[in-house]
């Protein structure tokens, strides 16, 4: 990675290359964000700037074997320790070698990647991971090896608050004599949750959240938003890439389950039966959690169609340009349908929660929508 591809953060970067630049590099450095400023992509750039021969304009030049070998992660004095599960095969003793592939292709694809998300790329969804002991043991035999390359070692650390007392113990003899040309960079997301003597023997470096213009600028390239639009979101996620992209996700797909809610609705009313197939066809291919955010939209639909055929429209909540559609559909829904609807879309939630094959319970359910409509 150059500091180019990184997003927003110029004061920082300035300040990284000038570090490096000047010759003294510390040899600890802890570096802490919130979630989705991007430290671990500046950290990245910053090694890959410290390595580079033919560094210019302040950043890396990206073609060398030293900036190739780094942005693909696979350069052998870069070594990287983060969290692993110990449920997963490997028990306790599971380090990151266990994982590096797994590692290296989520980084490579998304270096915003949050916690949750690396968990989920391991197949652990549910449970924190944690450096162990095993890895300081493995922290100091990588380090103070002689390099590979006759260059300087790097020690990337992501999410150190995952060590344990006696696993930070360990490291701390490393960040007191660190071998020679060795640098170890750690990167939190909870500081005050890292043990206060390693601490002490960082420097530390506190990476602000993106700025509004430069992720804004990002957003619009990625979701072909407006400058408007961008802005907006940009601010809302506080200056958090991963927060940015999982609140748009969300709002992208709330309004495809309305489109396909109403797609419902408007094909069961209209006779139109293949319609209804093709809703329950699309819904039946999602997952889990995504299958059950549409039944509740599904009763959300109900729901307005009956507040505006019992006139309450000012409580309906409906979105003005829908309130048209909404209306006419009152006028042809009987009203033995309201309950009748939200039973079904209760028993299509309990059956989604005892794993009930989804093709089976979406094509029901359009059936009867077609049916009793
Ligand atoms: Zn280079």
């Amino acid at each position: 990675m150059r500091f180019s591809d990184v997003i927003g953060l110029e004061n920082i970067k300035s300040e990284l290359a000038g570090i490096a630049d000047s010759g003294r590099i510390p040899h600890a450095m802890l570096f802490t964000e919130d979630a989705g400023s991007g430290a671990l992509p500046l950290l990245l750039s910053f090694i890959q700037y410290i390595s580079c021969k033919n560094r210019a304009d302040g950043d890396s030049c990206g073609k060398c074997p030293s900036c190739s070998k780094i942005s693909k992660m696979v350069h052998p004095d870069l070594h990287f320790v983060f969290p692993v599960s110990a449920t997963s095969s490997g028990g306790s003793k599971q380090t990151s070698d266990n994982f590096i592939s797994v590692w290296r292709s989520a980084i490579l694809n998304n270096p915003y990647i949050t916690e949750q998300q690396f968990n989920e790329a391991c197949g652990v969804e549910n449970k924190l991971g944690r450096i162990s002991v095993a890895e300081a043991s493995s922290i100091f035999k990588k380090l103070t090896m002689t390099s590979f390359e006759g260059g300087n070692k790097y020690m990337v650390i992501w999410l150190p608050e995952r060590m344990n007392q006696e696993t930070s113990n360990k490291l701390l003899k490393l960040l007191e004599e660190p071998p020679a040309n060795t640098y170890l960079f750690l990167v939190s997301q909870s500081p005050e949750r890292v043990l206060l003597t390693i601490q002490s023997r960082c420097r530390l470096l506190r990476v602000p959240p993106i700025d509004p213009s430069s992720l804004a600028l990002y957003l619009k390239n990625s979701f072909s938003f407006n400058e408007d639009e961008a802005l907006l979101w940009a601010r809302i996620s506080g200056g958090s890439l991963s927060k940015a992209t999982s609140l748009i996700s969300e709002s992208l797909e709330h309004s495809k389950n309305d489109e396909l809610a109403e797609m419902l609705i408007n094909s069961s009313l209209s006779k139109d039966l293949s319609g209804v197939i093709r809703v329950w066809e699309e819904v039946a291919q999602f997952t889990r959690e995504s299958q059950l955010g549409f039944c509740r939209t599904l009763l959300e639909s109900i729901r307005r169609i009956y507040m505006i055929s019992i006139g309450a429209d000012d409580i309906s909540f409906i979105p003005g340009m829908r309130r048209e559609i909404y209306t006419q559909w009152a006028k042809k829904v009987n009203p033995t349908f309201f309950q009748r609807g939200a039973d079904l879309v209760n028993g299509a939630m309990a059956d989604i929660e005892r794993n009930v094959n989804p093709k089976y319970i979406f094509a029901d359910l359009g059936n009867r929508f077609f049916l009793t409509l």
